[in-house]
């Protein structure tokens, strides 16, 4: 059978009519990357999903006092169980996932003769300035573009906290500090105990870059 012009005209703006009406009914469908507003975003979610990652796309949302959520993700599995995991901008994501395969596993079983089960977090977005202050600059966390991370815990039991093992046994001293170096080159900024009280109990990771240099960030 041959579609006349017309006929072919009605069966695309018909396949579109229907295409744009699922994506409004569940904007929170696990599988949509068609949420993501840029290419940049798009292709970085492409490249999640070649590393076999799974995640859910993420409304994009703007919130009062300039806060937002724009092309954010959950991740819902990248080889290790992670807890208090919210949005997160791809990159973000991307680096974690590839930090969490690439140095961390790797670092357990030279420092620590073990495997990392679980990364506990502090969460990831969460709408305030730095330092938890009442003004002043809007923290990355504002954009779900950082992640704080405060402790690993092992296959043979043992829970290696920030806190803790910074200033801890030598092989948690040597483990936590590779996890840092590591980070280093992989994000934009990465904060540790050294850096301020603050971050005593956590690592500080975002993809902001100085905006000096360019360079990446790393105390
Ligand atoms: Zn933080």
């Amino acid at each position: 059978m041959t579609l006349g012009y017309f006929q072919r005209f009605l069966l695309i703006a018909g396949v579109f009519a229907l295409a744009s009406c699922g994506g409004r009914e569940k904007p929170q469908s696990p599988r949509s990357s068609e949420n993501m507003t840029s290419d940049s975003a798009r292709q970085c979610l492409a490249g999640l999903k070649s590393k076999s990652v799974r995640f859910a796309g993420l409304p994009s949302k703007s919130f009062d006092g300039g806060c937002r959520m724009i092309d954010t993700i959950k991740l819902m599995d990248f080889g290790t169980q992670a807890t208090n995991l919210g949005a997160m901008t791809c990159p973000l994501a991307s680096s974690f996932t590839d930090w969490a395969r690439y140095a961390v596993a790797p670092a357990a079983k030279q420092y620590l003769g073990s495997e990392v089960v679980k990364i506990e977090t502090m969460g990831t977005f969460n709408c305030r300035v730095v330092n938890g202050g009442r003004s002043g600059k809007l923290s990355e966390h504002a954009f779900a573009n950082a992640v704080d991370v405060s402790a690993f815990v092992l296959r043979d039991g043992r829970r290696i906290s920030v806190l803790n093992g910074w200033r801890g046994s030598p092989e948690e001293r040597a483990f936590l500090r590779r996890l840092h170096q590591s980070a280093c080159r992989r994000f934009g900024t990465v904060l540790g105990p050294d850096y301020n009280a603050a971050h005593a109990n956590h690592f500080h990771f975002d993809m902001a870059k100085s905006m000096r240099d360019g360079t990446a960030y790393c105390r």
